[in-house]
Order: C-alpha cells, then sequence, then structure tokens
C-alpha cells in the first residue's frame, strides 16, 4: 500500500526516525505492510498542525454549507476508490470481501452524507425573544469544541472512523484520529480522500504507531479540548480517568454483552439465523453482538438444536473467498482469548454445543481463526456471561418468564443494546422501554445508522455517537444574552417573589 506515512499538516510524513513496524494480515499471521510508528513527539506535532488549523479558523469559519459540500465530495471519493480501500481493509482487519465492500465502505459513505445533511439543517445560532428574567434578546450558538482526539478500535476502523470523523468536521473542529495499531490502513485513505475532498491542510492529521504510548499522550495532551474514545471498557476507564483529571470533553463508547431475547412467539426460522448473524458477524468482534441468548426455558432443547444444526452452515474462511461468511480474528492475542474463554466456561460447568477449538484444517493458513461457538449450561452469573469474549463465542441461557428473561437481561455491567424476538410488537414496545441498553431491536440485529443515535448505558460508555446527538456531541453551547432594559429599575436583579416580576 502506498499509504504508509504518518498524515500531519497535509502530508504524508515518515515518523521520528523513521521508525515503523508491521501490520499482520490475520488470514496468514504475515506482515502485509510497514506503516510509520509514531513517538510522542509526532503526536506534539499532529497536535500543534490541529491546533494551529483550529486558531487560524481556516475550516471552522467557513460556512455550514462549504463543509457540507466537503464532506460529500468525500462520500463520492469513497465510492470512488471502494476496491482499494476494501482490499486495505481486508488484509489490515481480516474483514471478509463481504464485511468491507459492505458495511465497512457503506457505513463510511453515509456517515459523510449524513453529516453533510446535517450540518446544513443544524441551527448554528437561534435566536428568541425572552422576557425571563429580564426583557432580553437570547442567542443560542453551537461552537465547535475545538482539537478532538479520535481513538478508536481494531474491528470496524474505517467505520468507526468515519462516525467521529465526518461529525467532528460537520461541526467544523480539527483532530488527531489515532487508528488501532492492528489496522492503520483505512485511517490513512480517509486523509487522503479528505485532501482530495478539500479539506485544509492542518485540519485532519493521523498518527500509527503500535503502543499504546502514543494514545495515553495524546489523551493527556493539554492542547486537545475533546477526546472521543471508542475501544474496550477497560482502556475506557483509564481514558475517561485521564480526560477527567483535565475537565477534557470526553465521549466514550465500549464494551458490550448484549442480550438477544427469543420469546415464546417468536417466528424461530428467522430468529435462529439471525442470532448467528448477531453473534458471529466479523467473527464476534463487533461491539453490540448479541452474546447472551435468552430463550424460554420450555423451548431450550429444541432451540439449541436447530441453532448448533445452522452454525455448521456457517463458513468459517479466507476473507478473500466468496463463499466465507466468517473469517479470522485480529490477532493472535483475540484468538488466545477466545480459547480462553471457552476453558473458562467449562470450568465454570458450561457445555460445549458446537466448535471451542480451533479448525485443524486452517491451520495451514496460518491465520487466527476460530470457529462458531456456541454454549450451553450457562447462568448469567458466570464470568462468561457476565465479560466480553470479542470473538465467535455466544451462551444460551434458558428463562422462565417475561419478568426473568428481563431481569437476566439488565443483569449486567454493560448495556450497548438488546433484541426481542416476538410476533407481539406491543409485548416487545413494552419490554423495550424495560431493557437498560442504548440500542433495542425488534425482530432484527446489528442495524445501525447515521441517522439514529447509537452509544452505551452503564459500562458500555458515555454519550452518543451518529443522529443529530454525534453532531452536538463536537460543540459547546453558547447562551448570549442581549439586555433589552436600561434603567436599573427594569432590571429586577433580586425580585422578592415571582409576582414583583413584571412578566
Ligand atoms: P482497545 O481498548 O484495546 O483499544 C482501542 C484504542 O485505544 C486503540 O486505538 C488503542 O491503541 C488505544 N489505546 C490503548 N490504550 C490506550 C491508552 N492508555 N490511552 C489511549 N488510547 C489507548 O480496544 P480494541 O481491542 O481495539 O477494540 C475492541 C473493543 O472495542 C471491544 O471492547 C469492543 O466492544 C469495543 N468497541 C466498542 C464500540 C462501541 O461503539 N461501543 C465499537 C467498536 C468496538
Amino acid at each position: 500500500m502506498e499509504l504508509t506515512g504518518l498524515f500531519i499538516n497535509g502530508e504524508f510524513v515518515a515518523a521520528e526516525g523513521s521508525a515503523t513496524y508491521p501490520s499482520i494480515n490475520p488470514a496468514d499471521g504475515q506482515p502485509w505492510c510497514d506503516f510509520a510508528a509514531a513517538s510522542a513527539k509526532d503526536v506534539d506535532r499532529a497536535v500543534a498542525a490541529a491546533k494551529a488549523s483550529f486558531e487560524s479558523g481556516v475550516w471552522r469559519n467557513t460556512s455550514a454549507q462549504e463543509r457540507a459540500a466537503v464532506l460529500r465530495r468525500a462520500a463520492d471519493l469513497f465510492s470512488e476508490y471502494h476496491g482499494q480501500i476494501a482490499m486495505a481493509e481486508i488484509q489490515d482487519s481480516g474483514a471478509t470481501l463481504r464485511k468491507a465492500n459492505g458495511a465497512d465502505l457503506i457505513a463510511a459513505n453515509l456517515s459523510f452524507q449524513e453529516y453533510a445533511n446535517l450540518i446544513e439543517q443544524t441551527p448554528l445560532e437561534q435566536r428568541a425573544e425572552e422576557f425571563f428574567p429580564i426583557a432580553s434578546e437570547n442567542i443560542i450558538r453551537r461552537e465547535p469544541v475545538g482539537v478532538v482526539a479520535a481513538i478508536v478500535p481494531f474491528n470496524f476502523p474505517l467505520a468507526a472512523a468515519s462516525w467521529k470523523v465526518a461529525p467532528a468536521l460537520a461541526a467544523g473542529c480539527s483532530l488527531v484520529l489515532k487508528p488501532s495499531p492492528y489496522t492503520p490502513a483505512t485511517a490513512l485513505w480517509i486523509a487522503k480522500v479528505m485532501k482530495e475532498a478539500g479539506l485544509p491542510d492542518g485540519v485532519l492529521n493521523v498518527i500509527t504507531g503500535p503502543g499504546p504510548d502514543i494514545g495515553a499522550h495524546l489523551v493527556e495532551h493539554p492542547d486537545v479540548d475533546k477526546v472521543a474514545f471508542t475501544g474496550s471498557t477497560q482502556v475506557g476507564r483509564i481514558v475517561g480517568a485521564s480526560a477527567g483529571r483535565q475537565i477534557k470533553r470526553c465521549m466514550l463508547e465500549l464494551g458490550g454483552k448484549s442480550a438477544n431475547i427469543i420469546l415464546d412467539d417468536a417466528d424461530l426460522d428467522v430468529a435462529i439465523p439471525v442470532a448467528l448473524f448477531a453473534t458471529f458477524f466479523h467473527s464476534g468482534q463487533v461491539c453490540e453482538s448479541g452474546t447472551r441468548i435468552l430463550v424460554p426455558r420450555s423451548m431450550h432443547d429444541e432451540f439449541v438444536q436447530r441453532l448448533v444444526a445452522e452454525a455448521q452452515r456457517v463458513k468459517l474462511g479466507h476473507p478473500m473467498e466468496m463463499e466465507t461468511t466468517m473469517g479470522p480474528l485480529v490477532s493472535a492475542e483475540q484468538l488466545a482469548n477466545s480459547k480462553r474463554y471457552v476453558a473458562l466456561a467449562i470450568e465454570e460447568g458450561a457445555t460445549v454445543a458446537c466448535g471451542g477449538a480451533e479448525p485443524e484444517d486452517l491451520k495451514a493458513l496460518g491465520g487466527y481463526y476460530f470457529p462458531p461457538t456456541i454454549l450451553t449450561g450457562v447462568t448469567n452469573d458466570m464470568r462468561i456471561a457476565q465479560e466480553e469474549v470479542f470473538g465467535p463465542v455466544v451462551v444460551v441461557i434458558p428463562y422462565q418468564d417475561e419478568e426473568d428473561a428481563l431481569r437476566i437481561a439488565n443483569d449486567s455491567p454493560f448495556g450497548l443494546a438488546a433484541a426481542l424476538w416476538t410476533q407481539d410488537e406491543a409485548r416487545a414496545l413494552n419490554l423495550a422501554r424495560r431493557l437498560e441498553a442504548g440500542t433495542v431491536w425488534i425482530n432484527d440485529y446489528h442495524m445501525i445508522s447515521p441517522k439514529y443515535p447509537f452509544g452505551g448505558f452503564k459500562a458500555s460508555g458515555v454519550g452518543r455517537e451518529l443522529g443529530l446527538a454525534g453532531l452536538d456531541a463536537y460543540f459547546e453551547l453558547k447562551h448570549i444574552h442581549v439586555a433589552r432594559t436600561s434603567t436599573l429599575e427594569e432590571k429586577h436583579y433580586l425580585p422578592l417573589t415571582l409576582s414583583d416580576l413584571d412578566l
């Protein structure tokens, strides 16, 4: 790949001392490309470029229409470079052809289009005549928050970055984007696309590198005004604490252990295949995966039998093969993690209904393959039901009645998503209102759109991305009060009672 440098102040440049590191292709475990390995000094250079561009007003002072035009050109360029970007994502992250071409590029394209539309529709300055507390004109302004550190994980490198870059740019912010060390390639493509779309130099900067240190340095940097982080709850706690010390604005999109609730009137012909998609899409490396399937006790055995039979149809294999429906995990560490959790579940008393061990026939490929794994005999208090695996491992938990299902679903430190399967929409809506989750799907799964807010209750995060909430996350709100009173008597600074106010 030609894009391998850091992107600072509008140029692809080498890291300090020309340091590089290899990105490993998860399909075969081999290095596929060397990328720049940023140092703390490189982070400082990137933040300085972002700050200078913000202070110059070169982007933040453009009109909403001008910013929307750049975002729309970027959306078109993602389509134009579709093939090259998809190839980079496949080699870097192990995404299948279907995921890279479909979900990833569509998410990027739609985010840039949606935030182009939203910035044109959102009032940046609203005025109102008010007589409380005194006659005055009041202006509410949306102002860009400043320099944003956007930190993203390895599972949806292009989409997760687009969900931050598009709204932050729409709002007029400048950014430093830091992709996961495992998956730097498509962040650099975003830089190339934005430059070609006409974004001024310095407004978007990208730093790549292998260690957690550059992320920590970026979060700590005093010239960063806002941190937009997507990643694990474990790292999210560190990032949130660091941002909190400086009272930095901070958005955290973290892990999950989402409940997929099958009610007794569910259409199992649809619910079962979708339950597999819910949990094995991108080898289970999806934050809102439906990794706890809750089934009525009376239906449990038949359900598991059908689920296992359906799971045999998942085609695990090389991501570049058209018939592959599930590819490798991103790294040797993630593979080891899935194996460790299956061993732990067995120790806790779970039974492996299918999968659970590395497939012998794929070992020759040298990649990080783990099969669809279904665990039964699981109770919700086990670690396998409480902790995020981030691999293709799902547990099936029986429940007694609707209240029991709701109790189990909500008995989790996380609250990212949930799903309900039933033919009774009123019943589903009642339950949906009582689920502690940022997104609830009824008879569906993984339906995320830039039009609707996405984020977590509880340990799944703080704040929301996407939709108008995802744009407002990059604004400071300012209230300007203009007095329409001229004498001291008119001002009523300290009225004794409400009736003293001449409303
Ligand atoms: P991670 O937390 O290990 O890393 C995320 C990012 O943070 C990476 O870019 C990493 O380099 C960086 N980082 C690591 N240590 C840091 C530090 N001390 N300071 C600043 N940055 C640091 O996550 P991951 O393993 O890349 O991704 C998987 C996790 O992401 C899962 O837990 C998953 O649920 C979560 N995720 C959440 C969402 C969501 O929207 N809620 C979406 C996708 C993934």
